[in-house]
Parts: structure tokens; sequence; C-alpha cells
């Protein structure tokens, strides 16, 4: 298996390399050079799999003898071990043809544990192989740091700095980041938001030089391995929902910030599985919600909201959708985020939007409507949605046709975010490993949105190894 930048300006290279690639060093993204499509006897045959041997199916067309079998599937175990729940990524019922996949039983009780203790384990297992000093460099609206953070800290050959918005996360999130005490983890708060961090470690990947000479690594959803672990939960979803109730397809609402997990069932529609509509829910950053709509994507001015880890104005992996959407088509990707570049706004023809319009239905959610229905659904169902969820939930139910089986992706537990779920007048029980972050002390340092002023924090946390 190939893979490809989305700005055509690379050449082509296996998994691995993609891996350590991150961000394309074209500015562009990687994606695989032909998706592959799973037919539907072997989709039938795979309806039984656990969810690691599932992981295992699907991580092999695109790993394609990389790794050896026995080794990936050691990785994969090892990566779901850490889980509290044994199914992984449990589907529950919430009401007739409403379902909630539960994405939040990792360590650090959000979505993106289920791709980064992968990614953490195989950034160890290449370290080992190649000797080669692996370090990470991300940013992080919250959820992001603490989970890379916790899949990599005390895994040797690894160093890790995250930059995350000072005082625009919630309180546990900065615990789950802050509280780790070790030389190889740095936490920088920079004064400014998400974007700002996004745009600085995105500039210094497209530093080719820099970015070998640290030999810096991405765990941000620019980095394919990402998308890949998430496709694997849309088909674990979609067999679980099929073993109670005869379905043709399933539509799937997705709590959507850099537009990475809804990507992920993008892409598990495109390997063949059934899923219908995907519905993107955004809170009131809802710039994707305004493309899908009406074919205009412009960042605007940044909000925070009831749900953080969305408070994103420009979605990273919106490009692979457009390399899809142009037919593969690498010169008028660059043409258009050219444009986006000098002119701030990308604008689709009538016939692209009619495409944009039959994958996707959006919803960009208000701060009291997702407060209303967390209260909802607690009340009628007694289902504790996350603030992120919610707006997933309310997305659900003003795009989903009643007639159609939707599941909601669950993308963090309540816990995480008690600032919300307090304004619902709702009093929780903490999970015991949340509960024990409050005591800890705090490790990080407040740096100016500056670009230099964080190199130089980087050279110093990474010199140690490097000639
Ligand atoms: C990261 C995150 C999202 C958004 O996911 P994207 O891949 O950025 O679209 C949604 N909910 C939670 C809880 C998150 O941590």
């Amino acid at each position: 298996m190939n893979f490809v930048s989305t700005r055509g300006n690379v050449n082509k290279i296996g998994f691995i390399d993609t891996v350590l690639m991150g961000l394309a060093n074209d500015g562009g993204l990687l994606v695989p050079e032909n998706i592959p499509y799973i037919p539907a006897e072997k989709l039938e045959a795979m309806s039984e799999l656990s969810y690691q041997e599932l992981a295992y199916e699907i991580f092999s067309y695109y790993v394609d003898g990389e790794i050896p079998d026995a080794e990936l599937k050691a990785l994969i175990e090892k990566s779901y071990a850490t889980f509290r729940h044994p199914e992984v990524t449990p589907v529950q019922k919430v009401k007739e043809n409403m379902y909630v996949l539960e994405l939040f039983h990792g360590p650090t009780f959000a979505f993106k544990d289920i791709a980064l203790q992968f990614l953490g384990n195989l950034y160890s297992y290449v370290s080992k192989k190649t000797g080669e000093s692996i370090h990470i460099l991300g940013a992080t609206s919250g959820d992001t740091g603490a989970s890379a953070i916790e899949g990599v800290r005390g895994k040797e050959g690894i160093r890790i700095c995250i930059l995350h918005p000072h005082g625009k996360v919630s309180k546990v999130q900065e615990l789950q980041m802050t509280t780790v005490d070790d030389e190889s983890v740095l936490n920088l708060a920079i004064e400014g938001t998400f974007d700002d961090g996004q745009r600085i470690i995105k500039e210094l990947f497209a530093d080719v030089e820099f970015k070998n000479k640290y030999h810096l690594r991405a765990i941000n959803s620019i980095n394919f391995v990402r998308i890949l672990a998430q496709t694997v939960y849309y088909f674990y979803a979609y067999y679980q929902v099929k073993k109670e109730k005869d379905i043709k397809s399933v539509n799937f609402s997705v709590p959507t910030g850099n537009f990475g997990d809804i990507f992920a069932g993008y892409l598990a529609k495109r390997m063949g599985l059934p899923v219908g509509k995907l519905i993107v829910a955004t809170n009131e950053n809802n710039i994707l919600e305004g493309f899908i709509h009406n074919g205009l994507y412009q960042p605007g001015e940044f909000r925070s909201t009831y749900s953080p880890s969305m408070d994103i104005q420009v979605a990273s992996n919106f490009e692979r959708y457009l390399y899809y959407l142009l037919d593969e088509n690498p010169i008028a990707v660059s043409e258009l985020m050219e444009k986006f570049k000098s002119e701030g706004k990308i604008v689709v023809n009538k016939e692209l939007l009619e495409q944009v319009q039959s994958d996707f239905a959006a919803h960009g959610v208000e701060g009291e409507e997702c407060l209303q229905t967390i209260s909802k659904y607690y009340g009628e169902t007694s289902y504790l949605l996350d603030p992120h969820t919610a707006c997933g939930v309310a997305a659900y139910e003003s795009c989903n046709d009643p007639s159609e089986v939707c599941v909601t992706l669950a993308t963090a537990h309540p816990a995480k975010f008690n600032e919300s779920i307090e304004r619902c007048d709702i009093d929780q029980t903490f999970p015991k490993e949340i509960t024990q972050l409050f005591d800890k002390p705090q490790f990080l340092e407040v740096v100016e949105a500056d670009k230099d002023e964080i190199t130089r924090k980087l050279e110093k946390l990474f010199s140690y190894s490097v000639q």
C-alpha cells in the first residue's frame, strides 16, 4: 500500500514512513493511493469479530505486511488492554432507532485514546527497531494532549511537547495533561486559541529541515494513523446494531472539530461499510456547517463554548475530504489551498455542493441547545451526555430521518466536562481515576503564541540526544 500527498509533491511512501512523516512534506496531508474496498462477503464474515480482531483486519489493509502479523496483533492487544470496558467501544441503545457509541472507556476518558494508545505503542515499536528517538509535537484543544501524553509517558526514546490554549480547556483536561511529572513531557500553555497552536505546529512541521533535525513526529489527526484507528469503531458499531435490528445501513452523527473523526467515517464508507448519512455536528464554531449548507468554507471569529474540544475554526482534515471531492486531483487541491491562504475562504460550485450534501448533513448547535439536550436526555432516559456528545445528539435530532437508524458518537465521558454538567443542575459521580487528579501538583509553562519562543523551548527539550 502506497500513500500520497493531497498536494501531489511527495514521492509515494509506505505505511511506517507515512506515520513518521505526519504532515506531508509538501504541506498537504497523506492519504492512501487507493482506498481498499472490502467486498460484501468479507464484510459479513467480519461481523462476529472482537474489537481487537476487527482492528487487526482493517489495519492489515494499510500496514500491508510492513509490520509482521504477530507483532501487529501484539501492538493492538497492548493498546486496547488499557480500556476499562471488555468491548472497548460498546454501543448503547438509548431509544428506538437511536444508539450511542461509547468511545470514552480509555485511560483519559475521551475518544482520542483509541488512536493514541495505538500510536504511542507504534512509535515505541519503531523507535526500538530503528534506534531513533521519537520527538512528539502536538497542539490540543484539550483531549489529544492528555491522551497523547498517556500514550507515550515512560516509554524509552520518546519525548513529547504539547501546546494547549491557556485557560481554555476544562479543569480535568488540564489536570490530566499537567499532573504528569516526567522530564520527557513538556506542557506549554499558550496565550491564544487552539488554532494558534495548530498553526504554529503546522509551520514547524512544514520546516522540513527543522523537522528532520529534531525527529519531529505528529500525534494530531494530520497523522493518517489517527484516522485509520478511528475507522474501526464505525465497523464495530454497525455490526452491534445489526445484531439486534435488520438494517441495510446506518447513519452516524459525529461531534466535529478538526474533521478527523468524521473523515474516519467517510473512509469507512468508501471502504464499503453501509453508511447512510454522515451528520456533522459542530458547536458555535460552525464553519463546517456553513460549508455543507452553502458551499462556503470561511473561518470566522473564534468562540469559546461548552464543548471546548470542538472550539476549532480551521479544520485540518477537511483537506483530505477536498481531495476526494475533487476526484483525487492534487493540482486542484493545491490551487484551492493556495486560494484559501490568500483569500481566507474556499467556495465550491453547485455541482460539487450537491456531492457534499449527498455525503453529509450538518447542524451547528448553540450553547443553550447543547445544555437543553443534556438535561432532556438525563431526564427522559437517565443517560448523561457530555457536552460534545450532546452536540452530536442535537444534530441527530435536527438532521436524522426518524425512520432511519442513527448512531451518535459519544466522544467523551461527562466527568471531563463537569463545568457544563453543573450548569444543567446535575450532580454527577466522578470515576476514581478523575477524582485522584485533584490532589496532584501541576507542571506547565505559560508562553506567548510565538513560534520563535516555542522553538527555543523545543530545542531545549529535544537537544539532549541530537548531535
Ligand atoms: C477531539 C474531540 C472532538 C472532535 O474531533 P475531531 O476529530 O477533531 O473532529 C469531539 N469531541 C471530543 C470530546 C474531542 O476530544
